[in-house]
């Protein structure tokens, strides 16, 4: 959790700023030096902090952000010129307090949290010569992978850009270090273009109508001590442990009005764009245009007219009340902010995996407590901080033990693989499956089928030689995805045309291993053929707003059997659904990680809690290799309090969260030599100081030892505070910076990493 700063008052003025000289700055950069620098003011005498600026930065010219006046000039130095971009700032003094904190928790530079922060192109308004310029990568992602090792020596920046390309295809420029995209597009490696479109997101869906409810006595208890804290106008966080289907969006929603009505703003986060979406419409039936959506799929034009939305507000205009959005909409420039919810708060993909690698809840968490009011995480399956945060006192627990109009929860039958058989070989549907599902679509309901892992097959193999094809670039096999006749790596994006014969021995025929969701559709067709069938994974939800249509296909009965990865598992209400088919139910149960067991329990809990929302019960087949495995058993009793006890207990044992602090640290190099000789500085450092009360694991090789071309290290710091840690942290980085066997070694920090692979 974050720290428990005594000072609830933002602090505005950066430390140490005794003798301002008039015209001078203090600039931070999204990609730039760690440290602020000193800048001269040109065309105006003073700025407010959080005003961008454009400066020169060595020999590029970068975006930098004001974060306050500057002392003195370095003496001996003349100081360059900062352009300022903007009348007023982007950046709210609020939310540069909070990007403070996040920076000094999470170990990692003030300017790329603020660069994280503020959307490209961070306008408060759309600013004429500001359209949005997008690199596109021109190459297929290896040969983008390849001329990245190659340029990596004379030109790391780009061979990173590269990088990235390669996992995303297109990304604004201005993510990129300055300059880059230019001599990426000069080498024929990048497209420009730009980008200006600018509209309401999800303006062509009408809002959800929502049915005036009565509400439950467990909802009407949750909701009346949530006002109990909304009229003590301070920091306090609320628990809402609601089993699936029991109705915590009507709390959330009704609290938002609380708040709404006496002119206060309401911030509601959700870990995916598909749960966003859906909320917001759901949102806009009560509060109309006064809803803003910020997620990170939006066009460029959408999200800088939304932000500018909520932006205008914070300058006392007319506007935006309730704001919705993933991860990075925890920073939005709200300046009424009377309640922050955080949805299915246990989600990891609040967690950002890339620097800076902050976890959204506990940043909404720090930010609630810097404005001194109250924050609701609502959740079936409460992340175990959380839970554990409620039984120390330390957070309101509030229960929805049951659904809406006491609806079963639904039966969980489990089918032990190690006993039965698919009913085709080579096949994942056993019989009782297929039993149900045909069960399920003659009385006219609906299934969902889990299967968490994309593509048609994970893994191809030449059955003549025994030929496995792997990623160039990461430990992994590739996957076969067959509409796209391609292989891909899950992991770097990196993709080659499916090969017709074997590379190795030139045999015709290649066989593809195991069912990823695309093969599941062909095996539930086969078994069913009268099934209409939809999937959704990332594949098929590329097209803007596609997640919405397919549920609404869904819905609206066009299809009655849905096959998809973890898309489909959470927050969704679907009340056609009766049978939910959770087709490996060991998936991601045994990876080395101590937060497995939680997450594939949640993961299961929350697809289980698919079936039977609506009037007809519903019913879960749960087939697995290993039913005694706590995470299943507890899954299948969906049982959280006592998962939750057990999980504890285990991690009090070990000394892991919530029962310890972890911060990681992770060694990339391109090669193995360099890589251990750097780690082996690490574990001396360690050897020698000891540090009392902080145990330091590692370095090791991670689950995936090589990744997106990199050789990989890790070194777990733990301990059970997390001042001490993240001290070893701190000097463990300083080691790393000062010491020359660092040379061409980059060390990523992560505080509270939400995955070890
Ligand atoms: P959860 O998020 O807890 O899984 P939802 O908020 O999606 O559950 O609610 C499940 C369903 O119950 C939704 O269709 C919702 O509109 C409906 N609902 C919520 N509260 C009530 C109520 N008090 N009376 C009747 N229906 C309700
Ligand atoms: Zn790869």
């Amino acid at each position: 959790m974050p720290p428990a700063s005594a000072s609830a008052a933002p602090q505005l003025e950066p430390d140490g700023a005794p003798e301002a000289v008039p015209g001078l700055v203090e600039v931070v950069v999204g990609n730039g030096p760690p440290m602020a620098l000193t800048y001269r003011l040109e065309g105006a005498a003073h700025v407010a902090p959080g005003t961008r600026v454009r400066v020169p930065l060595g020999k590029r010219r970068a975006v930098g952000y004001v974060v306050g006046p500057a002392a003195q000039a370095p003496e001996g130095k003349t100081l360059k010129a900062a352009h300022p971009m903007e009348e007023s700032p982007a950046i709210t003094a609020e939310v540069l307090a909070l990007a403070r904190r996040v920076a000094d928790y999470y170990l990692c530079p003030l300017g790329a949290v603020l660069a994280a922060a503020v959307p490209p192109p961070a306008g408060s308004r759309p600013v004429a010569g500001l359209a949005v310029r997008m690199a596109a990568l021109q190459v297929e992602a290896g040969a983008a992978l390849e001329a990245a090792a190659s340029i990596e020596a004379r030109a790391p920046r780009q061979a990173e850009a590269l990088r990235r390309l390669a996992a995303e295809g297109e990304i604004p420029a201005a993510r990129l270090p300055a300059g880059t995209a230019a001599r990426l597009a000069a080498r024929g490696l990048v497209a420009l273009r730009d980008e200006g479109r600018t509209r309401v997101p999800l303006g062509e869906h009408a809002a959800t109508p929502r049915p005036a409810v009565r509400l439950t006595p467990a909802q009407e208890a949750a909701l009346a001590r949530v006002e109990g804290a909304l009229s003590g106008a301070r920091f306090e966080t609320l628990l809402l442990h609601g089993v699936t289907g029991s109705g915590k969006t009507e709390v959330y929603l009704r609290a938002a009005e609380r708040v709404v009505a006496r002119g206060g703003q309401v911030l509601l986060l959700t870990p995916e764009i598909a749960l966003a979406s859906h909320l917001t419409l759901a949102a806009r039936a009560h509060f109309g245009p006064k809803v803003a959506l910020l997620h990170s799929a939006l066009s460029d034009g959408e999200r800088r007219d939304e932000w500018g939305r909520v932006r205008a507000q914070a300058r006392g205009e007319d506007g935006v009340s309730v704001v919705v959005g993933t991860r990075s909409a925890v920073f939005a420039p709200l300046d009424r902010l009377g309640l922050i919810v955080v949805d299915e708060e246990h989600d990891g993909a609040y967690k950002q995996e890339e620097s800076p690698r902050y976890h959204a809840r506990d940043v909404a968490l720090m930010r609630a407590q810097q404005l001194g009011v109250p924050v609701l995480l609502g959740s079936a399956t409460p992340s175990l901080e959380s839970f554990a945060r409620a039984e120390e006192g330390r957070a309101v627990y509030l229960a929805l033990p049951e659904r809406i109009e006491t609806r079963p929860l639904p039966t969980v039958a489990v089918v032990d693989l190690r006993e039965t058989q698919p009913v085709h070989k080579g096949g994942v549907i056993t019989a009782p499956l297929r039993d149900a599902l045909a069960e399920t679509l003659e009385r006219g309901e609906q299934a969902l089928l889990f299967l968490n892992r994309r593509g048609f097959a994970p893994i191809v193999l030449c059955p003549a030689c025994g030929h496995t094809y792997r990623c160039r670039h990461c430990e992994v096999t590739l996957t076969f995805h067959r509409a796209a006749r391609a292989f891909l790596c899950h992991f770097c994006g990196d993709r080659r045309p499916a090969a017709d014969a074997c590379d190795a021995c030139g045999n015709p025929l290649l066989l593809p291993m195991g069912v990823g969701t695309e093969g599941l559709v062909d095996e539930v067709q086969a078994l069913l053929p009268e099934a209409r069938i939809l999937r959704m994974d990332r594949d098929t939800t590329r097209a803007k707003d596609a997640h919405l249509n397919i549920l609404a296909a869904v819905a609206r009965g066009a299809a009655n059997v849905l096959v998809g990865t973890q898309m489909i598992a959470k927050g969704h209400d679907l009340p056609g659904v009766t049978l939910v088919g959770v087709v490996c139910a060991d998936q991601g149960v045994h990876v080395p990680d101590f937060r497995a067991a939680e997450t594939a329990f949640a993961l299961l809990t929350q697809v289980a809690g698919r079936a039977g929302r609506g009037d007809r019960p519903g019913r879960v087949v749960l087939q697995t290799f290993s039913p005694e495995h706590p995470a299943i058993r507890h899954a299948v009793t969906q049982d959280y309090a006592a998962f939750a006890a057990e999980e504890l207990q285990v991690r009090r044992a070990v000394g892991y969260p919530p029962a310890g602090r972890v911060v990681r640290l992770v060694l990339w190099a391109r090669d193995a030599g360099p890589l251990d000789a750097a780690g082996e500085r690490l574990r001396a450092w360690v050897a020698d100081r000891r540090p009392p009360g902080v145990e330091v694991l590692g370095p090791a090789p991670p689950a995936l030892g090589r990744l997106r071309g990199m050789h990989r290290r890790h070194l777990l710091i733990k301990g059970a505070k997390v001042g001490p840690v993240r001290q070893v942290a701190r000097w463990l980085l300083e080691t790393a910076q000062t010491d020359p066997a660092f040379k061409h070694v980059r060390v990523d920090v992560d505080v509270d990493p939400q995955a070890l692979v």
